[in-house]
């Protein structure tokens, strides 16, 4: 029976590249019918944080991972790791050094701080042993750490784990990324307003890398298209926060928060723009048309406003800048249809007050 866990250290919050380990966990189990924890790594009480967990274990959710039993955390099991310890010792692989216990391996490494704190080697391969962990898929930054860890798990007796380690998400300059490259933490990306099924679907594309992958926002842009294009319009609305008069607008737009620039734009009374002369027949027929439209346009009437406007010479910028005083913004028909009568006349008179 496979079972397989995503392990983060809370010490900040959830970064694409743990994203990209947490889901090939969950990928991995699904695909034998196994099970799936998640393991709080919180052995390092300097560095833990209740925030970064909680932060964590949200933004999993908000990526649609769920583990398949409560998340398990390292602080609470210190008791078991001091049992690990003994039994180590035993055996004769643990030495004392200044109140630390090592393993007695050529780097030997702390497995048992001089305060009794286990750190993280003895406690991720004593929870791995206990917990049934058949296999560990985590990024190759942890590769120099496994030959420890088969050690003490062999050690203590354990069945030894498959280890499988994938390439790390990185720059463009090769490295493993940090704040400074920007949007990398999961939460940076929602704040974005890429949707979680386009983060998922990128982390799913990527599988279990073999080697090191540069970070495509390019590619995560495209898939944001993709995952807004399949939102039904009342999902589209809700995530935007807007009413369903406004699904049209959102469409074409990259991200939810590009889509939430367009509703702000249609929202917003614009300032006034003042029209030369030229371009008060076209706005006068529009105003004609829409007097005698009804109260909500739907879509085709909203398009054939516009075709009529053009027919009478009429500039679709100049509708657009009245409208909404922007340039550029979601497709003209739909800043129609999401106005309802009253206030589109009122923008439009405006533009031709003297
Ligand atoms: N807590 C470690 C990390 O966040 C987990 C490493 C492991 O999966 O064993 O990198």
């Amino acid at each position: 029976m496979v079972r397989v866990r995503f392990a983060p250290s809370p010490s900040g919050s959830l970064h694409v590249g743990g994203a990209l380990t947490a889901v090939a966990n969950r990928r991995f189990a699904d695909e034998h019918g196994g099970t799936f924890l998640v393991r709080i790594d919180d052995t390092d009480p300097e560095r833990s944080e209740i925030a970064s967990e909680e932060a964590i274990l949200n933004d999993l959710a908000w990526l649609g991972i769920k583990p398949d039993e409560p998340p398990i955390r390292q602080s609470a099991r210190g008791d078991l790791y001091r049992q690990a310890a003994d039994s180590l010792a035993e055996r004769g692989l643990l030495t004392e050094d200044a109140g630390a216990l090592r393993a007695t391996t050529a780097w030997r490494p702390t497995l048992i701080r001089a305060d009794g704190s286990a750190t993280y080697h003895l406690a991720s391969v004593v929870d791995d042993g206990e917990l049934g962990i058949t296999h560990v898929i985590r990024g190759r930054d942890h590769l120099s750490s496994t030959d420890l860890h088969v050690e003490l798990a062999r050690g203590l007796e354990y069945d030894i784990p498959e280890y499988v380690h994938h390439g790390l998400l990185v720059n463009a300059d090769g490295k493993k990324l940090s704040k400074r490259d920007g949007a990398t933490s999961v939460s940076a990306l929602r704040d974005g307003g890429i949707p979680a099924e386009a983060v998922r679907a990128y982390l799913e594309e990527l599988s279990v890398p073999k080697h090191d992958v540069q970070l495509d926002l390019s590619r995560l842009e495209r898939l944001s298209i993709d995952a807004i294009a399949a939102l039904e319009d009342a999902d589209l609305v809700g995530r935007v926060g807007v009413s369903l008069r406004l699904a049209p607008a959102l469409r074409g737009a990259r991200t939810l928060k590009e889509g939430r620039a367009f509703a702000d734009q249609i929202e917003a009374v614009p300032g006034r723009r003042e029209l030369a002369e030229a371009e008060h027949v076209a706005i006068q027929r529009l105003i004609d048309l829409r007097e005698r439209a009804p109260e909500q346009l739907d879509r085709d009437t909203a398009k054939a406003l516009l075709r009529e406007v053009k027919a009478v010479g009429g500039n679709l910028r100049t509708v657009r800048e009245v409208l909404t005083g922007e340039r550029r913004g979601p497709e003209l028909w739909t800043v129609l249809y999401a106005l309802d009568r009253d206030e589109m006349l009122s923008r439009l008179e405006q533009g031709l007050r003297p």
